[in-house]
């Protein structure tokens, strides 16, 4: 039996890296200042140096809070509509529900599976205060046209950037356009920490002095409750990984774009298969890569008697959930999500996969195919 292929490894590609990290942990262990440290303050300048002159990061406990911070910061709250695509991760529409506010979900565009401008603006109505596009799968959204449609409307924009670390539009890196970005840490996104962690990025003092104390129980000074926060806190030992994964991340990215440029060249033309399409000024860090096919519980199939491993993202579009039922939506209301949820399957891709591996998940991809 020849040996699986996994969907997803953690595997130190860049040499020393692993000692790196492990130096960084017994460092913090040794130093024993362990809550909002001197790591947690580097990383949010060296972040938000990386992100964009003039920003602040703000370290917070997941990219679930960033997101809910994010929206507090800018006053939405009950009463208010939140635009959302219909086919985000259920985090994006958990924290829209959690601030109280309600989400309008909207048909992402078909080749690229972003939020549009043009059918966010079908969405919007007087009391829509914010737009929330997410950068799914690692493309960065057309930001122009989005920033522009906010304008129009005097709506939030909140970035979801937790798929697309070091995407950019037009050269501008996301996470640097809309009034606040959230981003999420968890391990396996492009940089990722060793457990859970998030960041909020703003170029808007308000924002940023509200994120600062609400993570905090709302204290600016010690023991000074300035609002009624939480404990929604980036982690010390978390904060001393990710300073020295951000100084790789561009790497980890070229690596990713390698890998997915070797399988648009070797898959093209294979079967009914649609691969991943770039939108024009849109740069593609492929957290993950979505294929889509009409036999795709086949393929799935095939490729795990193969050995190969895949994953679905997503099995059950948002506005199918059994959590969601409440919203009254229904089947048929999002066509392109729906036929999403229905066809797409994603293949390994993630730094470290060797030649050997991503050889063996194209040849296994186009025998499936030929069997037909
Ligand atoms: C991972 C993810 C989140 C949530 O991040 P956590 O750190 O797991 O809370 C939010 N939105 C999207 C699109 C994600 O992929």
């Amino acid at each position: 039996m020849q040996e699986q292929v996994p969907f997803f490894a953690f595997r130190d590609f860049v040499p020393g890296v692993q000692q790196q990290l492990e130096q960084a942990l017994v460092h913090v262990a040794q130093r024993g200042n362990f809550i909002l440290g001197e790591e947690v303050g580097s990383f949010e300048k060296e972040f938000a140096s990386y992100l964009a002159e003039g920003t602040t990061a703000i370290g917070v406990g997941n990219g679930f809070d960033a997101l809910v911070i994010s929206l507090k910061a800018l006053g939405i709250g009950a009463g208010a509509e939140v635009i959302v695509p219909s086919n985000s991760y259920m985090a994006t529409v958990n924290a829209v529900l959690q601030v109280k506010a309600k989400p309008v979900l909207v048909e992402p565009d078909k080749y690229t599976y972003n939020l549009t401008a043009a059918n966010a603006e079908k969405a919007i109505t007087p009391k829509t205060k914010a737009i929330l596009p997410v950068h799914l799968y690692g493309q960065a959204c057309q930001m122009d046209e989005l920033m522009q449609l906010a304008h129009k409307y005097n709506l939030s924009v909140v970035e979801d950037c937790a798929q697309a670390h070091g995407a950019a539009f037009k050269d501008q890196l996301i996470g640097t356009f809309g009034d606040a970005a959230a981003f999420s840490f968890y391990p396996t996104k492009n940089l990722g920490a060793m457990g859970d962690g998030g960041a909020i990025v703003t170029s808007n003092a308000l924002v940023a002095d509200f994120a600062q104390q609400y993570r905090n129980y709302g204290q600016k000074q010690k023991y000074i409750g300035e609002l009624v926060g939480v404990n929604s806190r980036l982690d010390e030992l978390q904060a001393a990984i990710l300073r020295i994964k951000l100084q790789h991340l561009h790497q980890y990215n070229a690596e990713r774009q390698r890998l997915a440029n070797v399988y648009l060249q070797e898959l093209n033309g294979v079967g009914d298969l649609l691969l991943p399409q770039t939108a024009e000024s849109c740069s593609h860090v492929y957290h993950i890569f979505n294929i889509r096919t009409k036999q795709r519980d086949a393929l799935q199939n095939y490729l795990r008697e193969q050995g190969i491993c895949t994953a679905i993202h997503y099995p059950v579009p948002v506005h199918l959930q059994p959590a969601y039922i409440f919203l009254g939506y229904g089947a048929g209301d999002f066509p392109v999500a729906e036929e999403l949820a229905l066809t797409s399957i994603s293949l390994p891709l993630f730094p470290g996969l060797t030649e050997q591996e991503q050889e063996r998940v194209i040849k296994a991809v186009r025998e499936f195919y030929q069997d037909k």
